[in-house]
């Protein structure tokens, strides 16, 4: 076990420019200049619990990017962790958003064995850590994974900021022990960051709390513009689809302008030959878990979506043993596949099961790329969602979104204008019946769509959360 330093790129946010216009960049551009020199001699420190898969190392990835590129001294840190560390961890996290594992029949209570282990990793990796932060430097500690650190930051003279990405508005007794579980180490913080108000408990001080919906950057690997082509030689190559156009080149794009090539295939469950290039194509793309009801879209897609007309559903997600602190992947996918064997022959041979490799990151990337591009229509039907990014993504590439109205999700879509929201996500009639109106109506589809883009532009790019950076460096009491 061992505290791994993620490599960072600097990036200029001033590529931004074209598409949030010379006012918006001149106000971030005088920010940054401020924000560095108010951080000069000091370090700003990102923790968390992995490099790659799932949504706050998507956007650690880019974002730190660019505030290195502000000129600030920015570094990122991924925690080591046991396996019985991460259970632990995927439990707090279930718990969080107010449901325990399935098996369990106790409210989830947490024994003096759990505390150990959490406490045990924890203190390795504040071991570690300490060495790398001196007095006055911030440290962000991201989600529950972390916030043991915090007590041993504030020992170590840091400023202290921790930002939690999950959870859910519903009060119940679960949410209520998880949050029990982390509460105390998270007394003496400096400030908090959530997603959205409802999903801060009471407990936090609101003089302390500052809400930042995350954001995408338009020129990562995953978010650039594709060509229909290109997005087609992917799919083709990684065998989601066949006899795409063009000349069959998987060449794409990566955030900082070089080139990279998909080289390596999916993991497919599929019977029968892949689609065509023009069949009607919904997609959601998801870590492989239960929050995000794979299953239930396969079910309801099965069950409740014409199938006489050529319309297809892909549910991808990451090679099971690609996300460190996501355990549970490979039951969830176990789960999912045992359901599509249930299927009738005929719903089987229009839904496929994707994992996408996860070796080259860069590589995944463009294939989720390729799959929100040629998609018809998103999905994102997850149960419990602290943001949604794979919202944010699929909404600025223009797409039609239907998503079930929790978390962040409902920030991002306004019903009926910018994506359809569903509004029970256990409601498989209401799913199916939003799924069905975009795929029906090819207008209204493009429609939403275009409106989507809109609101992303507006409200869910970097410069904003830079901005929002730059807010909390200001509130914050700098020591020293
Ligand atoms: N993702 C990915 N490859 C996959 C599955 C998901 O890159 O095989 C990405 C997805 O595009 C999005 C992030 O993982 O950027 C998921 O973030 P989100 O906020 O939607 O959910 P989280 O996983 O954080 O719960």
């Amino acid at each position: 076990m061992a505290l791994i330093t993620v490599p960072l790129q600097s990036a200029d946010m001033s590529r931004l420019e074209p598409i949030i216009g010379a006012e918006r960049m001149r106000v971030v551009q005088k920010t940054a200049v401020k924000i560095s020199k108010t951080l000069s001699g000091r370090s700003l420190i990102n923790v968390n619990s992995t490099a790659k898969g799932g949504g706050v190392a998507e956007m650690l990835y880019w974002m730190l990017g660019y505030v290195r590129g502000a000129g600030v001294d920015v570094n990122w840190y991924v925690i080591g962790g046991n396996p019985e560390f991460f259970v632990l961890t995927k439990r707090l996290h279930n718990m969080l958003h107010g449901k325990s594992a399935p098996d369990s029949d106790s409210g989830g209570e947490f024994t003096d064995h759990d505390s150990a282990v959490y406490r045990d990793v924890t203190q390795q990796n504040a071991a570690e850590l300490r060495a790398l932060v001196s007095p006055g430097d911030i440290v962000i500690l991201h989600d529950p994974q972390t916030a043991g650190l915090a007590p041993e930051m504030k020992d170590a003279g840091a400023v202290v900021v921790w930002r939690c990405h999950v959870g859910t508005e519903q009060e119940s007794e679960i949410r209520t022990t998880a949050w029990d579980f982390v509460r105390p180490y998270l007394e003496n913080v400096d400030a908090f960051i959530f997603s959205r108000k409802e999903l801060a408990p009471g407990w936090v001080d609101v003089k302390r709390l500052l809400i930042v919906p995350p954001s995408i950057d338009p020129f990562s690997t995953k978010n650039r513009a594709m060509s229909d082509e290109t997005a087609q030689a992917i799919l083709e190559h990684a065998g989601i689809i066949q006899g795409a156009a063009g000349n069959g080149l998987t060449e794409f794009t990566l955030g900082d302008g070089s080139s990279g090539r998909v080289n390596r295939m999916a993991d497919i469950v599929r019977t029968g030959p892949a689609p065509g290039p023009d069949a009607r194509f919904a997609v959601q793309v998801s870590r492989w878990d239960r929050l995000k009801d794979m299953q239930g879209v396969m079910e309801a897609f099965a069950n409740l979506i014409d199938g006489e007309r050529d319309s297809h559903l892909v549910l991808a997600g990451p090679v099971v043993t690609g996300v460190a602190d996501d355990p549970e992947g490979g039951e969830v996918l176990t789960e999912c596949i045992e359901a599509w064997r249930e299927l009738p022959h005929f719903e089987r041979s229009r839904i496929q099961l994707v994992c996408i490799p996860m070796t080259d990151i860069d590589e995944n990337a463009a294939i989720v790329n390729a799959l929100q591009t040629h998609a018809t229509l998103v999905i994102q039907k997850s149960l419990e969602e602290g943001f949604g990014l794979t919202v944010t993504e699929a909404m600025w590439k223009a797409k039609p979104v239907v998503a079930s109205a929790v978390g962040g999700i409902q920030d991002q879509i306004v019903h009926g204008e910018s994506g359809l929201l569903v509004r029970d996500p256990y409601d498989h009639h209401e799913f199916a019946a939003a799924v069905q109106a975009v795929l029906d109506d090819g207008k209204f589809a493009e429609k939403l769509g275009k409106s989507a883009r809109q609101r992303v532009t507006e409200r869910f790019l970097g410069d904003r959360h830079l901005l929002q950076y730059a807010e909390l460096v200001a509130g914050l009491e700098l020591i020293g």
